[in-house]
């Protein structure tokens, strides 16, 4: 059937008429503006002869924006390049004439493939026009990976550029060291200085204050769409939210977040009002999903999960921005706290727990990401400690959240069709129970 075939066309051949597509929602059209605005900015402010960056996503960002710094996030651009299916050109060459690994993460081998054509050395076609400008500095955490260490220093020595880098280490507690905080706010004084020197720039506590404000008010907003998941039905498609973790990735410090979170928040709670969801089909199931999305195949793995009716409420990911701290000593705690990857399997599984519960999940999903080692690394013990506490059945599906060739269609589909068989028999022992 042609795409454009509308009802009346569709009821005079006979064939079932085909769902109008639903119109996009405000906060998704001001998504769309924000980041065009941010590639925009970018681009003038090169030309203007400013210093521009390029930053890890859990970087306090604050800092940047406080001193009206341009960044660009490589790992959201690679996501942007991956889901749009134009991955191919920039993996081949990576692993090709650039000599690296096909063991790398997935963002790094499309970003550094994208920077070496920036550079004039590759020669790959950039399908956005080059809107990554060519950075004048890196920013830095490893408090996602230590891959990413690597990956801006092979940047760095290419293109000849400084990387600003804050080590939050690996954390084996279920909380942040006073001794750690030091050593993180020590860095972060470090870099404020240093920041200021090489990009000219001055430091202004009161902007700093206000910047930390607006930032607190965006986790809380998005903290809050995202708490809006535990009611029955929910009123989101689960994978809708993954949309709006660049606003926090690339903008938390930002009113315009704070517009496009207090839009979703307006219309989720439209939604509840209404009875009505954005969820396309009655919602039978109720799942967390564990890892980064698999941005490639993210319609197929939304398409298989809507034959069953299966709703990702709970996502142990997209919380990794929700950042909240009322100084700099507030913001080196909770940025060594951010990220699932720094948490000891305690922790993790402490705060999984705790989702399945408020969500009313009946199972989970693990994305076993070829890309993301350290991720999965302590997948398996999670996912079996977990179940065994939560009374909560699992599947896991390997994957990869970049490079297209490490999945498998009918595995996923093989795997989601055990699940449901599982959760079915669950409900109806609860059922039985019941009665
Ligand atoms: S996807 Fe995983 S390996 Fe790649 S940068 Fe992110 S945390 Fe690191």
């Amino acid at each position: 059937m042609p795409e454009t075939m509308n009802a009346a066309t569709a009821t005079a051949t006979g064939a079932a008429p085909s769902k109008p597509k639903r119109p996009k929602a405000k906060s998704m059209l001001m998504l769309g503006e924000q980041t065009n605005d941010l590639y925009e900015r970018a681009r003038k402010a090169k030309e203007a002869g400013e210093k521009v960056g390029w930053s890890a996503s859990i970087f306090p960002q604050e800092i940047a924006e406080t001193l009206g710094l341009v960044v660009l996030y490589p790992e959201n651009h690679s996501a942007g390049i991956a889901a749009r299916h134009q991955a191919d050109p920039f993996l081949q060459e990576c692993e090709g004439p650039l000599g690296y690994n096909n063991d790398l993460c997935a963002y790094a081998k499309v970003n550094l493939a994208y920077a070496s054509t920036l550079e004039g050395k590759s020669h790959v076609e950039l399908p956005d026009g080059g809107k990554m400008v060519k950075p004048d500095f890196l920013l830095l955490t490893n408090n996602i990976c230590t891959q990413l260490t690597k990956w801006y220093e092979n940047l760095a020595y290419s293109m000849k550029i400084p990387v600003f880098f804050i080590d939050t280490c690996y954390n084996p507690w279920d909380h942040v060291t006073e001794s750690r905080v030091r050593y993180v706010r020590s860095q972060i004084d470090a870099l404020i200085e240093n920041l200021c020197k090489f990009t000219g720039k001055k430091w202004d506590e009161e902007r700093f204050k206000k910047i930390m404000k607006i930032s607190q008010r965006n986790s809380y907003l998005w903290e809050r769409a995202n708490n809006l998941m535990d009611h029955i039905p929910s009123p989101l498609s689960g994978f809708e939210l993954f949309n709006y973790m660049s606003c926090m990735v690339c903008h938390r410090g930002r009113e315009s977040t704070t517009a496009i979170l207090e839009q979703l928040n307006k219309e989720i709670e439209q939604h509840l009002k209404d009875g009505t969801s954005t969820y396309p089909v009655k919602e039978q199931y109720r799942v967390s999903w564990d890892g980064i999305a698999c941005w490639p195949y993210l319609k197929h793995n939304l398409h298989t999960l809507k034959q069953y009716g299966i709703n990702m409420v709970a996502s142990s990911y997209g919380k990794a921005w929700a950042i909240e701290y009322e100084d700099l000593d507030g913001m080196a705690r909770a940025y060594c706290f951010a990220s699932t990857n720094g948490d000891n399997a305690s922790t993790m599984i402490h705060r999984r727990l705790e989702a399945l519960k408020r969500f009313h999940c009946e199972g989970t999903i693990y994305h076993v990401n070829r890309s993301c080692k350290v991720m999965d690394c302590q997948m398996m013990e999670v996912q079996r400690q977990l179940a065994k506490l939560a009374g909560v059945p699992f599947t896991a599906f390997d994957g990869d959240q970049a490079d297209y060739r490490n999945y498998s269609e009918a595995q996923f589909e093989t795997r989601i069709q055990g699940l449901v068989e599982i959760m079915q028999e669950n409900k109806e022992k609860k059922a039985e129970e019941a009665k």
